[in-house]
């Protein structure tokens, strides 16, 4: 860390304080280090001082926390936001008076906002990054100690799923039933499925922050990263799910939607295809999606529609890895839209993703 990111960290951390405080209860701090520096930075330079004698530490940190001693650090919630550039934490049973009286700490590198406000839980932060981070918590002797590290640095590999459509986009519709509902549940099985997995060991008291992605030791490969565009019902631009898996950059990239007649008539045409990039000249993404295919088939039973060439597909056509979109079957079919609907079968296809995500993975791995 540079001295100058160092000081407007701190400074930046040092001002949240003061503007709660002069705004009151009810409120909220909001300001970036960009702004005003004259009477803070001497501020900054008192707390500076008082914060690296009490402890030394925090300066190596992204951002170091006392926690009061009435709080437990196992209540103390930290939950990463949607789209995974933000951070919310949640302390109980304090008042906007603790940040004034025990001011954060900490370098803040990829950090470029940070607010703060108060509800009948407690006490809530919000930090907002530059990009998209891993973030590890650390508890010691009454502090909590948090950092941020890019997914690349944590992960031996990594992963993207997506559920087709959400929010106002429904996808396909029939018989009451929304495409973006299926795709939805179908992800949540395969994350609670990842998630199921052997956990890395978490060395000593550090721990990931983890609710809005997986991550599991896969033997051979080693720690595995799975992200998802989304996990709830929410509208996100499709590219937006193409940047998320090429920025990772992910490994595999698996997007989840249900078929439907052109029409959206109700009809006997029922199964399930597979969508893969013709354009990828390595075949990968034909690979894989064979793999998918196969193991859809075999775990639910469809009949195969087969393998299509989905380069009109945006994020299809735009994956810099292999790429698979799965039409797991019609919603335009009753049969099928009734079986889709039940958590057996959306668990069959969960684990049929799971494995051949694995499975692929590990056979590019060896090459
Ligand atoms: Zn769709």
């Amino acid at each position: 860390m540079n001295l100058i990111a160092g000081v407007m960290c701190v400074f930046t951390v040092a001002l949240v304080t003061v503007l709660y405080v002069g705004q009151g209860s009810s409120v909220l701090a909001r300001q970036q280090a960009k702004d005003d520096l004259g009477s803070i930075l001497e501020m900054v330079a008192r707390q500076q001082d008082q914060l690296t004698k009490e402890d030394p530490e925090a300066l190596s940190h992204h951002l170091a926390l006392q926690i009061p001693a009435q709080v437990d650090p196992k209540e103390i919630s930290i939950t990463q936001e949607g789209d995974l550039k933000r951070f919310q934490i949640k302390i109980p049973d304090i008042s906007t008076s603790y940040f004034y009286d025990y001011p954060m700490a900490g370098n803040c590198e990829g950090i470029v906002d940070l607010t703060y406000d108060e509800s009948e839980y407690g006490g809530r932060m919000e930090l907002t990054c530059d990009g998209i981070y891993v973030m590890k918590k650390t508890v010691r002797k009454n502090r909590l100690y948090l950092d941020l590290y890019e997914p690349g640095k944590c992960f031996d590999a990594m992963f993207v799923v997506d559920a087709g459509h959400g929010g106002n986009d429904s996808g396909a519709m029939s018989g009451g039933v929304y495409e973006k509902d299926m795709n939805q549940a179908i992800v949540r099985k395969i994350k609670d499925t990842f998630d199921a997995k052997k956990a890395p060991e978490e060395k000593k008291d550090v721990s990931y922050v983890a609710d809005q992605f997986s991550v599991y030791e896969q033997e051979g490969i080693g720690t595995i990263g799975v992200y998802y565009t989304r996990l709830t019902d929410r509208s996100v631009r499709l590219q937006d799910r193409a940047a998320l898996a090429n920025r990772l950059p992910a490994d595999l990239f698996l997007s989840v939607h249900i078929n439907s007649t052109a029409t959206g008539r109700t009809s006997t045409i029922n199964g399930t295809a597979v969508m893969y990039q013709v354009s990828d000249k390595s075949k990968r993404s034909k690979e894989f999606s064979q793999l998918v295919l196969n193991k859809l088939l075999k775990n639910l039973g469809s009949n195969s529609k087969g393998l299509i060439a989905g380069d009109e597909i945006y994020i299809v056509r735009t994956a810099k890895m292999p790429v698979a979109l799965a039409e797991i079957g019609f919603i335009t079919n009753e049969d099928e839209r009734k079986k889709m609907l039940s958590d057996d079968y959306q668990q069959k296809c969960a684990d049929a993703i799971c494995q051949s995500m694995e499975e692929y993975l590990q056979k590019i791995r060896k090459k």
